[in-house]
């Protein structure tokens, strides 16, 4: 056996350190930040020991924390003063230090694993299957973007110089109500920048535990309290004035599109990087693997009751009717043997809604526009219309309302274009572009679907959902994303936060 005894340990040098700045203590991370990024592992489902753990944390998290609420316009105003006094500290504290800070959140966000999946079980309704790989994506979102503020660094970029946004609020969503908050917040920390941020109100726990992580980070580095703010506000002139504030720099918004056009419209020069909706479509040609095909169908328009931005709420499948009848049996079976049930039952592949459903949604589940017919009927199971088993549509016709209308549930609509061309054409006639899926064995097919499919996101062969950061970096075209659009998970996300500014050398 080795073993390092304190004594004969190895004296490490002491890391040489800018003299004043403003956030400079040794914090303790088990994760090396110089080495390789490396994706967190998520539990595997595989291992007895996983169930009877997942089992425990279902059972409930042993401790909840909630975001502070501000009632009125004066206690936003108080709230962005607080940001903006702190922005100068944060600004000056060198990027290596802030990474520094990110790569402790991620051990802390590890280490709250089995408390994160258990707010999202009860507040999110996620399965464990889902909710255990999202503290996966928070993790890795920490030690990417850490990664990230290290290449801001002086002399990273020659010749340029990297400055931060200054105050930013974060609006994410409630579907990935840690993974999103996390990523959005570290990478706006990583920038430089104070932060601002406003969990779902339907999530509120899940975004607040989640950041507690970030924020226990940040004080055991020393950084003032205003450096990250957890908020909730009410949704009328209250968060109206949070989003429309003339001393927030930055709004960055996981959403709907109307969000975004709303928030547009509080303020005319708002600065706002957003995320919003999308209507997804797999297609499926005669070449492809119809087992995995199935497979990756259901779980990209199924997973978290298809409440995903990434969701696939088309399958377009290429050729003569009679070539994709086997398809289309495995998978309406595939589909009527999904368990649905509570969130918290471990055999559950598919919970419920976070809110009953209505609008568009309802209209989806409920409804056959002219043409359609149910390959697979949906089926309300509880009073309040929350829980739903899945449905398939076949029959959708071009741009019709389920065709370009994102209704972000647990409904697929099945279409057929007698070319993979045509197909194509069907599936960028949306005016969203998010994500996409193409099945097909033929090279030639995949190179033909891979230059003319406009979305952010094209999968060949795999399920759609479930971006792994830097190996899938994430982000929309077209409707499905508002800024300069580089990819969360991604190389250019965390320094497009901020403002570039040029100092050629002095001959
Ligand atoms: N990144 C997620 C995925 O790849 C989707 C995020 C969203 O729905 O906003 O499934």
């Amino acid at each position: 056996a080795f073993r390092v005894s304190v004594r004969d340990a190895p004296t490490v040098p002491r890391r040489p350190r800018r003299a004043a700045a403003p956030v400079t203590r040794e914090l303790p991370s088990a994760h090396p930040l110089d080495g390789p990024f490396r994706n967190a592992p998520d539990t595997d489902p595989a291992d007895p020991a996983a169930a009877r753990w997942a089992a425990a944390a279902v059972a409930g998290p042993p401790r909840v924390v909630a975001p502070t609420a501000l009632t009125t316009t004066a206690e936003v105003d108080a709230a962005v003063a607080r940001a903006v006094a702190a922005g100068p500290q944060w600004a000056a504290t060198p990027p290596r230090e802030r990474a520094r800070v990110l790569a402790r959140a991620a051990d802390l966000l590890e280490a709250a694993r089995s408390d994160l999946v258990a707010v999202m079980v009860h507040e999110a309704g996620k399965t464990v299957a889902e909710a255990d790989p999202e503290v996966s994506e928070a993790v890795d979102f920490a030690r990417y973007y850490a990664r990230s503020a290290l290449a801001l660094e002086d002399g990273a970029v020659a010749g340029a110089r990297f400055r931060p946004a200054g105050v930013t609020v974060v609006t994410p969503p409630w579907n990935f109500p840690v993974a999103i908050p996390v990523g959005s917040v570290l990478a706006a920390l990583a920038a430089g920048s104070p932060v601002l941020a406003k969990p779902a109100p339907q999530t509120p726990l899940c975004g607040a535990l989640a950041l507690d992580a970030v924020r226990v980070a940040l004080r055991e580095a020393g950084a003032a309290a205003g450096v990250l703010q957890v908020v909730s506000v009410p949704e009328d002139e209250v968060g109206r004035r949070l989003v429309a504030h003339p001393d927030v720099a930055r709004v960055v918004l996981t959403g709907s599109v109307q969000t975004a056009a709303l928030f547009a419209s509080w303020r005319e020069d708002l600065d706002v990087l957003a995320e919003t909706s999308g209507k997804n479509a797999i297609v499926v040609t005669p070449s492809a693997d119809v087992d995995l095909a199935v497979a990756d169908v259901v779980r990209s328009a199924f997973g978290h009751a298809g409440q995903k931005c990434s969701a696939a709420s088309l399958l377009i499948l290429v050729g003569a009717a009679g070539t994709s009848a086997r398809l289309r049996r495995q998978l309406a079976d595939a589909v009527r043997s999904l368990p649905v049930g509570p969130a918290g039952d471990l055999g559950t592949a598919m919970g419920p809604l976070v809110e009953p459903a209505a609008g568009k949604l309802l209209r989806a589940l409920t409804t056959l526009e002219p043409g359609e017919r149910w390959l697979v009927r949906p089926r309300r199971l509880d009073a309040e219309g929350r829980l739903w088993t899945p449905g398939v549509k076949h029959g959708v016709a071009p741009g019709s309302f389920f065709h370009v209308t994102e209704c972000f549930g647990p409904v697929l609509g099945v279409m057929h274009a007698r070319t993979l061309e045509e197909a194509i054409d069907l599936q960028n006639a949306v005016p969203f572009g998010l994500t996409g899926g193409l099945h097909s064995l033929d090279e030639r097919e995949i190179d033909t679907w891979l230059d003319r499919v406009e979305v952010g996101n094209a999968y060949v062969n795999r399920h759609i959902t479930g971006a792994v950061v830097q190996r899938q970096p994430f982000g929309g075209w077209k409707a499905s994303a508002v800024g300069p659009g580089a990819k969360a998970g991604g190389p250019h996300y965390v320094a497009q936060l901020g403002a570039w500014s040029d100092s050629p050398d002095v001959p």
